[in-house]
């Protein structure tokens, strides 16, 4: 793989500009493997640090400023350029350095871009340069940046922006090898109007002065995707020590509430497996439009406000974003198509930390729920796409972003534990972190660290999970685990009964129930109730007007299927209102059915588009065959 050809690198030398034109050569760098989502030549060069330094220009909704690369030579292939990935950005030039304080005019060419990859952008490096810094700015549909206006804030007075990098957007805002599988440190410095804070994924001082000139370090090695920024009108509480949450003033209290039990997690987590090691824990509540639940930016987890539901319902996600501190930022997939060991270790964690902080009842309906939803999605997918090493050579990475990484993964996880005990499994996982600490790996690595650190300790235990199923296989294998709970077992029942008349609706004992069974019940009635049947429940329980998404969610997603007319109204604020792919996606794509669904998503997402993130606009456009 570090054989890029000689012919191709004399023909990149041919065609070298100098720094201040910016011309396009037609050819793109050959993707050698493993990871096929980066143009990076890593076997021949790798960049350990980046310092950056930008305006955040609100008007233009552009990032301007400088990229310093510092840059290290792995191969003996001294001539090697270095490749790095880029997505939309316009490149003013590019100067080298040899000692890292005087600079000179660099040669670099833009290769044309590829629709889901962007332009590789290959810079020739002298001989003994160590650091490279480009010139750039962003451009306003950058696909890692979101610009809101004041309008789409709570505040309403200031803008807003933020960025998210995984999988492969980081290379929209900065030029860097955007692979998962090359760690850098960074420093940052950050211009902008005085009465707005930046934040970044990196040391944040939650008492730095406001003035609009901000510095970040971040000290410990980590992927491209995880490089974070956010700039707003932002407050910030205290939680503990050691955690606090950042979120528009308006917000901020309600945030803090809603996760006041952070620092408990944080500590049952470390119980569990080793120490928190990146300082810090601190939470960024996004605006409405944040286009997932939640993003693990280390130190400064990304949430949307959709799980601030006044009683710590939703918190789940919260355990899930801080899992990632160890499963995920800590240890982490080399490539995309390794994605479920950062997100099938995270939700087996997440559900541990449940456990350990609310109790098992709660840790099992988490667990069950996650086990329908996979039986969905499997239902859903073609064979290709159910398999936990998944192939996405040539394909979007986020294609891979479905229930399989997360649930299969988790579920497999399960296996072992129930398999081999607990307190083996524990043991097992806790030196996986402390072993590939700070490391990306692949699937391979991880499977032969099984292999001598669990199964071939105990051949006969071993022998009960078929491990190669679990990995290379579509569906799921028959030994699989069936987590399920008791207390749903009741709320399925009354779901029955009530659905065939046997129980009124005011007798349904729903004072009591969490979030969880709540979704439960709902997800047990049969997809099709008449009109009667979804009135009955929706004036004894008021489900149009929750105030609690996923429960909302749920309810309108019925609506839909049900054509209950009273909901529709909602369906139209909700989705007008966030932009969580979650919930927006099953929405349109359950209006795309009918001609007048359609119609009705039509002019819903007409007025919406505008506000949703970049992510979830790509996805909505697909959904709705959408041209203008
Ligand atoms: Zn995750």
């Amino acid at each position: 793989m570090k054989n890029i050809g000689l012919h191709l690198i004399s023909f990149l030398l041919l065609c070298m500009v100098t720094s201040d034109s910016n011309s396009q050569t037609q050819v793109s760098p050959q993707l050698t493997g493993p990871d096929f989502h980066s143009y990076a030549n890593v076997a021949d060069v790798r960049v350990k640090h980046i310092d950056l330094d930008w305006q955040v220009l609100f008007a233009q909704k552009v990032l301007k400023g400088t990229a310093i690369l510092t840059v290290e030579r792995v191969s003996r292939n001294t001539r090697a350029p270095l490749i790095l990935d880029t997505k939309n950005l316009n490149v003013e030039k590019v100067e080298t350095s040899v000692n890292g304080r005087t600079y000179r005019p660099g040669k670099f060419t833009l290769a044309t871009e590829d629709k889901i990859l962007g332009s590789a952008l290959t810079i020739l490096l002298p001989v003994g340069a160590t650091r490279v810094r480009i010139h750039y700015a962003t451009r306003p549909n950058a696909s890692g940046v979101q610009w809101l206006d004041p309008s789409q804030t709570s505040g309403k007075k200031t803008p807003f922006m933020f960025t998210q990098s995984q999988a492969i957007h980081a290379r929209s805002w900065i030029p860097l090898q955007d692979t998962p599988s090359v760690r850098v440190t960074y420093n940052a410095r950050v211009r902008t109007a005085p009465n707005l804070l930046a934040v970044m994924s990196a040391a944040n001082d939650p008492n730095t002065p406001r003035d609009g000139d901000y510095s970040f370090a971040m000290s410990q090695p980590i992927p491209s995707y995880l490089i974070a920024l956010a700039v707003g009108d932002l407050s910030f509480k205290p939680l503990s020590q050691r955690t606090g949450v950042y979120a528009e003033p308006s917000v901020v209290d309600r945030a803090a509430q809603e996760f006041s039990d952070t620092e408990k997690m944080v500590q049952a987590t470390e119980r569990l497996y080793g120490p928190y090691r990146w300082e810090r824990y601190d939470m960024l509540v996004l605006p409405p439009s944040f286009p997932f639940g939640g993003m693990e930016n280390p130190r400064l987890t990304f949430l949307t406000p959709t799980i601030i539901a006044g009683d710590k319902s939703l918190v789940s996600l919260v355990a899930h974003e801080l899992a990632h501190s160890w499963s995920g930022n800590l240890v982490t997939n080399a490539t995309w198509r390794d994605f479920w060991l950062n997100e099938g270790f995270t939700v087996y964690l997440e559900r541990r930390i449940q456990e350990a902080v609310y109790g098992k009842p709660r840790a099992n309906m988490e667990a069950a729920l996650g086990l329908r939803d996979l039986q969905d999605e499997l239902g859903r997918l073609e064979d290709r796409d159910e398999i936990l090493h998944v192939d996405l050579k040539g394909r979007d990475p986020d294609d891979g972003f479905t229930d399989v990484p997360y649930e299969k993964g988790a579920l497999f996880l399960l296996h072992l534990e129930q398999t081999f005990g607990r307190e083996r499994f524990d043991q097992f996982l806790r030196s996986y972190f402390d072993h590939f600490a700070f490391k990306s790996i692949t699937t391979e690595e991880f499977l032969s660290y099984l292999k001598a650190n669990l199964l071939d300790k105990h051949p006969d235990l071993a022998a009960k999970v078929p491990i190669d199923e679990w990995i290379n296989n579509a569906g799921t294998p028959a030994s699989a685990p069936k987590p399920s709970s008791p207390a749903f077992a009741q709320v399925e029942l009354l779901a029955q009964r009530w659905q065939r008349g046997e129980v009124p609706v005011a007798q349904i004992p729903v004072t009591a129930w969490s979030t969880q069974e709540w979704l439960h019940f709902l997800k047990s009635l049969p997809e099709k109730l008449d009109q009667k049947k979804m009135a009955e429940l929706d004036q004894a329980f008021k489900l149009t007007q929750s105030g609690n998404s996923e429960i909302a969610f749920q309810w309108l997603m019925m609506s839909l299927q049900n054509a209950y007319e009273p909901a529709f109204q909602r369906v139209e604020d909700f989705l007008s209102t966030i932009g969580r792919r979650k919930f927006i996606k099953p929405l349109y794509e359950e209006l795309a059915k009918s001609p007048e669904g359609r119609a009705f998503a039509m002019k819903i997402y007409r007025r919406a588009r505008p506000t949703y993130h970049p992510i979830a606009v790509a996805t909505i456009d697909e959904v709705l065959k959408w041209n203008g």
